[in-house]
C-alpha cells in the first residue's frame, strides 16, 4: 500500500502491492483468464457493474496481476485509473482514437515518435480526422492554430530524436480554455521524473516497452488518465479489445520495481558520456535535455526531476559512409531500435526532414542517437573514441 507522503523510491517499491491482489506474496502473481465464473445472478450482476474496481468479470477486463500495476502505474503518474495495452503503439493510438471522431481537428507536435505521425497521416485522415502538426517549442502561439473542431492537443516531450522540450504547462492551460484534451507522449520521463497531471496533462501515455520493463523483452504501453478523462478511456478501450498478457504484465511489474535506480544510474552514465562527447571537436552540439544546446533546456529544469540514457548528439559534418564507419563494429553499443533497455544502443538517424513539417531540420549535419545502457561509461567512452577513428579515416579520405 502505497502512501503519498512516502518518498518516490519508498513509493516505487510498495504502489500496487494490495494483499487482494498478491495474497501476500511479495510479487502479484500471473493470473492467466479468460472465463470467471460466478455462484449466483447476484454475484455475476455486481461483477458487470463494478468495471473499475479490480473486480474479476471477464479475462478481457484483467486479473489481480492487471489490476495491480494498473494501480501501481496510476499512483506513480499522479492519474485516476490507466490502461494497458499490447504496445506503446498501441496506447497512443487507442488513446487517440476513444477521443476523437469524423470531423474532428487534431494537433500533433511535429516531434512526435514516427509512428504516431503515421497513424496521423494514414489512419486518422481515412477517418475524416484533420491533423495539424506545430512546432514543439511553439508555447502561446499554439492558440492560433486551434479550430472551433479541434478536440486534442497531442504532446511529447523530449521529441523523438530531436529532443526539444515542450512547455507542457502552457500549452495544457491554453488548450483548457478552449475545451480540448491534453494527451502527453511522457514515455522519456517515464511514471517517476515528472509529474503530467500537476501540469495539466489529461492523459499520460508511456510506451512501458522502454524503462518500465527495463530489459528490452517485452511489449507494452500504458494510458493513464485524470478522474474526467478516465471513464471514456477506459471504456472506449475496453470496446476496442484492448488487452494484455499476464504473463507479460508480471515482467513488467518486476521491472518497475528497479526503476528507480535503474534511471538514475542510466541518468549518470549518459551525463558523464554527453559531457565527453561536448568536448570532441567533431561535435556540433548536444541534444541531451540536459544541456542549454537542446531546445527548451529551461522547460526540462523546471519540470524534471532526471534525466535517463536516452539522447542525441549531432556532428559538425558528414555522410551515409563516415556515419556508417561510426555506428558498424562497436563492442559494446549495439544497433537496433527501441531504448529502455539495460543495455547500450546507437542509431546514425538519416531522413529527419521528411519527418517534419511545422518545422525544419537541416539534414547537412549527421545525427546520431545513443542509449546509455548500465555498462561502465569509460567503456562506452572507449567505444566512441575508436567510433570517432573510424569516423575520422572516412572524412580524411
Ligand atoms: C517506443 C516508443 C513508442 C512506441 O512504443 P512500442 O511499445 O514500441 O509500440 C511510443 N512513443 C515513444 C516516445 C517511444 O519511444
Amino acid at each position: 500500500m502505497s502512501n503519498q507522503q512516502d518518498k518516490l523510491a519508498t513509493q516505487i517499491v510498495s504502489v500496487g502491492r494490495e494483499k487482494k491482489y498478491s495474497q501476500g506474496i511479495i510479487n502479484p502473481p500471473v493470473y492467466r483468464a479468460s472465463t470467471v465464473v460466478f455462484d449466483t445472478m447476484d454475484d455475476m450482476r455486481f461483477a458487470i457493474k463494478n468495471k473499475t474496481n479490480g473486480e474479476m468479470f471477464y479475462g478481457r477486463r484483467g486479473t489481480p496481476t492487471h489490476f495491480s500495476f494498473q494501480q501501481a502505474i496510476s499512483e506513480l503518474e499522479g492519474g485516476a485509473g490507466t490502461a494497458l495495452y499490447p504496445s506503446g503503439a498501441g496506447a497512443i493510438s487507442a488513446a487517440l482514437l476513444s477521443f476523437l471522431k469524423s470531423g474532428d481537428h487534431l494537433l500533433m507536435v511535429d516531434s512526435a515518435y514516427e509512428p504516431t505521425r503515421d497513424l496521423c497521416n494514414k489512419l486518422l485522415a481515412g477517418f475524416g480526422i484533420e491533423t495539424t502538426y506545430y512546432d514543439p517549442l511553439i508555447g502561446e502561439g499554439i492558440k492560433d492554430l486551434i479550430q472551433p473542431n479541434t478536440k486534442v492537443l497531442f504532446l511529447e516531450s523530449p521529441g523523438s530524436i530531436t529532443m526539444e522540450i515542450q512547455d507542457v504547462p502552457t500549452l495544457s492551460r491554453i488548450a483548457h480554455e478552449h475545451d480540448v484534451v491534453v494527451m502527453l507522449d511522457n514515455t522519456w520521463a517515464s511514471p517517476i521524473n515528472s509529474r503530467p497531471f500537476e501540469m495539466g496533462v489529461d492523459i499520460s501515455i508511456q510506451a512501458a516497452t522502454k524503462y518500465i520493463v527495463g530489459h528490452s523483452d517485452v511489449m507494452m504501453g500504458t494510458a493513464t488518465a485524470n478522474e474526467a478523462h478516465w471513464e471514456q478511456l477506459r471504456e472506449n478501450s475496453y470496446i476496442m479489445g484492448q488487452t494484455t498478457s499476464p504473463d507479460d504484465v508480471y515482467l513488467a511489474a518486476r521491472g518497475l520495481r528497479t526503476l528507480g535506480v535503474r534511471m538514475a544510474q542510466h541518468d549518470k552514465n549518459a551525463l558523464k558520456v554527453a559531457n565527453w562527447l561536448a568536448s570532441r571537436p567533431e561535435v556540433d552540439h548536444l541534444r541531451h535535455p540536459a544541456f542549454e544546446t537542446c531546445p527548451g533546456h529551461e522547460f526540462y529544469q523546471r519540470d524534471f526531476s532526471g534525466g535517463n540514457g536516452l539522447f542525441s548528439f549531432v556532428l559538425k559534418q558528414g555522410n551515409l559512409a563516415s556515419v556508417t564507419a561510426f555506428v558498424e563494429n562497436m563492442r559494446h553499443f549495439k544497433m537496433g531500435f527501441s531504448w529502455g533497455g539495460y543495455e547500450s544502443l546507437i542509431l546514425g538517424v538519416f531522413g529527419i526532414d521528411r519527418l517534419r513539417t511545422a518545422t525544419t531540420w537541416d539534414t547537412s549535419k549527421p545525427l546520431i542517437r545513443l542509449h546509455i545502457g548500465l555498462e561502465d561509461p569509460d567503456d562506452l567512452i572507449a567505444d566512441l573514441t575508436e567510433a570517432f577513428e573510424r569516423f575520422n579515416a572516412v572524412i580524411d579520405k
